[in-house]
């Protein structure tokens, strides 16, 4: 196995792109080097990226924030603008693991490891987070809903790289949130999730929700009818049996020793529920 560390996206590109073999980027590692450990990966080429410029920088730009793909879950949680923009985002890395994981863990690395389950995934989504991905042709933005296609696949070609993750900004009556279900309180992945962010106008309507799900079907979900049926509303009382019925619309979970195809279903509906009385209170309504 080689072990490389270029002197810029362009160089990794091009080294990623030339690999016959099998690669890996090194964000963390908490998953890559789990999955080497365990057998489940063996690659040819690792590439590590962390040293290159801006890969470690939080960047206020267009009134949002640029999050180098470097960035780890404590370094964003330990900065109090981005926490106040983005309370949810923050909220699901601050989910991920354990302190020791979290030090190492990115949002990039859950992100691009494919896992339907992935905390930051879905508020993400929910947030209309898009990445800049640095690929053999030149860099490229892309909506974060689109990066997963599968468990443990994205549409990422080869030689492509996120280099960045950015959060756009938002109105001031805005909130978001997050929350998963777990059997224990803590390292241990999502049963279900749940994230939703909106926006209030001035009398308190909801003028623009986005909910998104995690571990109810092969990738993270946006459920646009779930974010249709409370935008207009207050969240009221049937605004809110709307989004509960869209959101289990929406589940295609698989059955497994963690949760059945009922309980993921049931599950999601009441997170999304609680996420988005979250959210409301968080915007101000
Ligand atoms: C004990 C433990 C507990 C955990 N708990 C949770 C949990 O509660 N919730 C959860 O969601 N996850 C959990 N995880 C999984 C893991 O910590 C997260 O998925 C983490 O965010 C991965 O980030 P990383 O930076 O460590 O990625 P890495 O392991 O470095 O990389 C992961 C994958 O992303 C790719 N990649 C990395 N950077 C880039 C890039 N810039 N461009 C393109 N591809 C890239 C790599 O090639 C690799 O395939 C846990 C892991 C451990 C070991």
């Amino acid at each position: 196995m080689r072990y490389e560390r270029p002197g810029s996206l362009e160089d990794a590109s091009a080294m990623l792109a030339g690999e016959a073999g099998i690669s890996r980027i090194l964000a963390g590692g908490t998953d890559v080097l789990v999955q080497m450990k365990s057998e489940i990966v063996e690659p040819d080429l690792i590439v590590d990226l962390k040293h290159l410029g801006g890969m470690r920088s939080i960047v206020a730009e267009d009134g949002g924030f640029r999050v180098g793909a470097a960035v780890s879950g404590a370094q964003l949680n330990e900065h109090a603008d981005f926490c106040a923009l983005w309370p949810g985002v923050a909220e699901a890395l601050d989910l991920i693991g354990s302190t020791q994981i979290q030090g190492r863990a990115t949002m990039t690395g859950n992100l691009c490891n494919g896992s339907p389950a992935a905390d930051s995934v879905p508020a993400l989504v929910a947030a209309g987070a898009t990445v800049r991905i640095q690929g053999t042709g030149g860099t490229r933005d892309c909506p974060v809903a689109d990066i997963p296609s599968g468990p443990g696949k994205t549409t990422l070609e080869k030689g492509d790289i996120v280099a960045s993750v950015f959060l756009p900004a938002r109105p001031e009556r805005a909130g978001d949130a997050y929350l998963r279900f777990i059997p224990r309180t803590e390292m241990d992945i999502a049963v279900a999730s749940a994230a939703v962010s909106l926006e209030l106008d001035e009398a308190g309507v909801i003028s623009a929700a986005r909910v998104a799900l995690g571990a109810v079907a092969p990738t993270v979900r946006l459920v646009e009818d779930a974010g249709k049926a409370i935008t207009g509303t207050k969240l009221g009382d049937d605004a809110v049996a709307a989004l509960v019925a869209a959101v289990e619309a929406a589940c295609s979970p698989i059955s497994d020793k963690r949760g059945t195809v009922e309980f993921r279903t049931k599950t999601a509906g009441v997170l999304a529920r609680r996420a988005a009385r979250t959210a409301y209170a968080r915007a101000g309504g």
